[in-house]
């Protein structure tokens, strides 16, 4: 029979699942070895729990007001939520009431904001407990950003100042630092530029043991990410769709 219906969510998820894998194979990758965050941002809180009852445990969001509010909706669901977009300072506090996971992390004076959010922290407005000696109060775990465009006006940070922002959140144990993340400039073949993530991560994972992961790949170029070592995809409209109004 022709089909003639739309693709629902669970067919775009599907399809998107089993392209992850197709690459992973062509990869010589374990595909349980990459984490694909969906991205949310624009879409509803029942779009969220329609994709949590698909199984998507790991959803992103790009915008703190959204994200909270879709958060305070959701918390009887096991989701790990995930901060993706650039994060203002005075909004650390806040974000980490509901993220795990930091994608965005590119400057010392977030860093030092982070760090101040953490339950037990000198300026800590009270009510969390000290972390114990074994660090195991991390306050999140966080994905150095970098930019690998010309444009400094592009988040992250300049691969010459990633070093040194390396330094400055492996100082800080309430951090665990993941890995390095990126976004492909506009102007570059995306697997030429996951090529220079590739080389940054080496160096960041010389400098910070354990820190592996690579945050890259979206929807029009997770399969190039996933050659060059992606661990955790960030797919947003390839599985939600577009934003259309309800009804
Ligand atoms: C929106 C967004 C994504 C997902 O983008 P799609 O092209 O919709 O897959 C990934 N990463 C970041 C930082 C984003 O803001």
């Amino acid at each position: 029979m022709e089909r003639t219906r739309e693709p629902t969510l669970e067919d775009r998820l599907g399809d998107i699942r089993s392209r992850i894998s197709d690459a992973a194979a062509e990869a010589h990758r374990d595909p349980s070895s990459i984490t694909t965050v969906v991205v949310t941002k624009f879409h509803s809180a029942s779009l969220v729990r329609d994709l949590h009852a698909l199984g998507v445990r790991d959803v992103g969001e790009s915008r703190h007001q959204e994200a909270s509010a879709k958060h305070a909706e959701l918390t009887d669901l096991d989701l790990r939520w995930h901060f993706v977009g650039q994060l203002q300072s005075k909004k650390a506090r806040q974000v980490l009431e509901y993220a795990r996971v930091i994608h965005s992390l590119d400057r010392t004076s977030l860093v030092d904001a982070l760090v101040r959010s953490a339950p037990g922290s000198s300026d800590d407005g009270g009510g969390g407990g000290l972390p114990d000696e074994s660090g195991s109060a991390t306050v999140a775990e966080v994905f150095i950003q970098i930019n690998l465009s010309a444009d400094r006006s592009r988040g992250g940070v300049a691969e010459a100042d990633l070093d040194g922002l390396v330094e400055n959140v492996i100082a800080h144990p309430l951090l665990r630092l993941a890995g390095v993340m990126a976004v492909a400039p506009l102007d570059e073949e995306p697997r030429r530029a996951f090529a220079r993530l590739r080389i940054a991560s080496d160096r960041v994972a010389a400098a910070a043991p354990g820190a592996l992961a690579i945050s890259a790949g979206m929807s029009g170029d997770f399969r190039e990410a996933i050659l060059e070592g992606a661990t955790h995809l960030r797919i947003g409209s390839a599985i939600t769709g577009n934003r259309v109004a309800p009804g």
